[in-house]
């Protein structure tokens, strides 16, 4: 199951990666999928995280601590360090007595070529109207 996330760009649902498992030839269920990704996501050789329609999806990552930049529209994703993160969440964990604190931060947002796409006008043969 590693090696088919590894096939893949950027993050992808379960049913997503069924459907390209399917397609290459594999009889293997969505059952299956799913209790392997959650396997890989537990002991930490994928990244899992909800998608802004609320879809868990997941992605084979470099090892270690590390945060997502995630194109919504095309999907790029670009792993990044956040040492403002890891401090602030370290000194708000504390001051309310906590510790062995853990978070997820990922950031959606459209990708610079996205941006510049939607910032070109949508239609350019009905602005003569
Ligand atoms: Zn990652
Ligand atoms: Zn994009
Ligand atoms: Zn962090």
């Amino acid at each position: 199951m590693r090696d088919a996330l590894d096939g893949t760009e950027g993050f992808i649902s379960a049913q997503a990666l069924h459907s390209a498992l399917h397609a290459s030839g594999s009889p293997i269920g969505l059952a299956t999928v799913y209790r392997a990704l959650g396997d890989l996501a537990a002991s930490g050789d994928a990244d899992c995280l909800q998608s802004p329609e609320g879809e868990a999806i997941y992605r084979a990552c470099s090892t270690g601590h590390h945060h997502h930049l995630i194109c919504r529209n095309c999907g790029l994703t670009v792993e990044i360090a956040a040492d403002e993160v890891e401090a602030w969440a370290q000194r708000v964990a504390g001051e309310h007595g906590f510790t062995s604190a853990a978070h997820v931060v990922d950031v959606f947002g459209l990708c610079a070529d996205c941006s510049r796409q939607a910032a070109e006008p949508a239609s350019a043969e009905s602005a003569s109207a």
